[in-house]
């Protein structure tokens, strides 16, 4: 029987994204997909400013900007999203594929270590006190620590583990088809409402074009896989013309269920990304859902793995997980309801549009699209425990910086600007950084709103666990036992 620390179910974006945390803490980890070879499928067009970041905080990003359009702005139900004044060093959405990224993911993942096995569906799971044995095909079993289901909405992870998946049928579907056209549009990105559904253009890489529309006179029809024909003949029934599509790349089709795991956990299995959450892809957000879920995870499993994870660790996956999919799969039915065709829907759309012209109430939506506001229950009373740490421009040791190249090693950090606290006995589970101002530089306001803290207890995921303002500032004690265990 093979043996690994962590079999993770899935070479999608999440489990690749897993595997490369796991393997940055040094942890063994074999990814199994049922599938033959990655597939190339386009599938998502794009990711935001959190993900972005974490990709930043692990040193992922560079690739995928060179290869990937900025665009500005998102949008919440097709009603345009400025993010050009998001506090953050990456306000814009990168138009990328996600076979891009699934590749540049894989690279990474394999290039540190991770062993990645295809043809090699997982089809059953006992567990035991001490671990979990992973059948494979039905012939052969990897006993590991820990399994982690990343294995996509119809994956068997959470089915063999019992784990409910209650949500909301489709209502209406939606059609995708990467094409080259003859007669494109002006501009970018063009969409227009119609009797039926609605239907877009957008601009992806040169010459190449995503049209999308949505239909809300049938739900979607499982059965049924279309083919450029069939997406043709759907188009021009909505937009009444045929723009020159040919050369299809990838056509397909989906629906607005929208379903959530009861639980992440189960024992020594989690469920992390569609595995956990699926939903209407509007706006953008379920592969990067799934990235931080994984970022979120692989500190703690790690710790648990190397037998130091503190009491509670590993449920505070699910605890801080979960509200956050919850928020989407609800922002994802909203925007749903906010596209139906129709004079009261028109007249809604109208109301919210000029909501969004008040650039607070913008700003607001555009944080919780690209995830920038997202606030975990940490502890601590400093107003910025919870968020995300700001990617500030720092000196450290004569030499410039910046908070998420001080992440790149997958560690927790303590940042120490005006006062150095005494961390003696977690020294070999935090490292202690002590830095300086770069004048006239981006400066760590941001998220909390508050200003530089003297000291900042930063997570391996850039979230921060605990912030002082100087000496005698109490909690660092209880925030290092609660996130890393006791003192050595
Ligand atoms: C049309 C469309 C557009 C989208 N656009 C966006 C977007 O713009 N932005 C965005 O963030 N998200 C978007 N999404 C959502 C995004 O594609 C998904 O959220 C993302 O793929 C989830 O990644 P994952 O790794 O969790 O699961 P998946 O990508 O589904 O990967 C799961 C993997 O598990 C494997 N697997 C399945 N069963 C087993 C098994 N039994 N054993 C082993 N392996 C198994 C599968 O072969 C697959 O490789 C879009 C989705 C669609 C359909």
């Amino acid at each position: 029987m093979d043996t690994t620390d962590v079999v993770i179910a899935g070479a999608g974006p999440t489990g690749l994204m897993l595997a490369c945390e796991l393997r940055l803490a040094g942890i063994e980890v074999t990814v199994v997909d049922r599938l033959p070879a990655r597939t190339g499928e386009s599938r998502a067009g794009g990711i935001h400013a959190r993900t972005m970041e974490i990709f930043d905080q692990r040193g992922m990003l560079d690739p995928l900007i060179a290869r990937g359009r900025r665009i500005a702005s998102g949008h919440f139900a097709g009603l345009p999203l400025d993010f050009t004044d998001l506090d953050t060093r990456y306000p814009f959405t990168l138009a990328v594929l996600q076979s891009v990224i699934e590749e540049e993911l894989d690279i990474r993942a394999v290039a540190a270590g991770a062993s990645i096995r295809w043809n090699a569906p997982v089809t059953g799971i006992r567990q035991d006190a001490d671990g979990v044995d992973v059948e494979i095909g039905g012939a052969r079993t990897i006993r590991a620590a820990y399994l982690v289901g990343c294995d996509g909405g119809r994956g068997a992870v959470r089915t063999l583990t019992g784990i409910d998946f209650a949500g909301t049928d489709a209502t209406m579907t939606g059609m995708i088809a990467d094409v080259e056209l003859s007669h494109p549009p002006e501009g970018p990105v063009f969409g227009r409402r119609r009797g039926a559904g609605d239907y877009s253009i957008i601009q992806f890489e040169p010459g190449w074009y995503r049209l999308m529309l949505q239909r809300y006179d049938r739900a979607l029809d499982r059965g049924a896989a279309p083919d450029f024909e069939d997406f043709r003949a759907r188009f021009v029934e909505i937009a009444d013309s045929d723009p020159g599509m040919h050369s299809p790349r990838w056509v397909t089709q989906f629906g607005d269920a929208a379903r959530h795991a009861e639980r992440y956990r189960h024992g020594r299995v989690f469920v992390a990304g569609d595995a956990a959450h699926i939903h209407f892809p509007a706006g953008g957000q379920g592969l990067n859902l799934g990235v931080q879920d994984a970022v979120n995870l692989g500190w703690k499993l790690a710790a648990a793995v190397r037998g130091r994870a503190p009491e509670g660790l590993l449920d505070s996956y699910e605890s801080e997980r979960y509200p956050v999919a919850a928020r989407v799969l609800h922002n994802t039915r909203a925007q749903t309801a906010l596209s139906r065709p129709g004079p009261h829907t028109d007249a809604l759309r109208d109301m919210v549009a000029s909501f969004l012209d008040t650039d607070e109430v913008r700003r607001q939506l555009a944080s919780m699209i690209t995830a920038l506001d997202i606030r975990y229950e940490t502890g601590g009373a400093h107003p910025s425990t919870g968020y995300r740490v700001p990617d500030a421009d720092l000196r450290v040791g004569g030499t410039d910086s910046r908070v998420h190249v001080l992440l790149r090693t997958g560690r927790s950090i303590l940042l120490c600007h005006k006062w150095i606290p005494d961390i003696a006995g977690w020294e070999d589970r935090v490292d202690v950084i002590e830095t300086h101002d770069r004048a006239g530089t981006r400066s760590a306001t941001g998220s909390g709103g508050v200003g530089t803290p003297a000291a900042v207890l930063v997570r391996p995921d850039g979230y921060v666990a605990w912030a002082g303002d100087g000496p005698g500032d109490g909690g660092l004690t209880e925030a290092l036992t609660r996130w890393f265990g006791p003192a050595a």
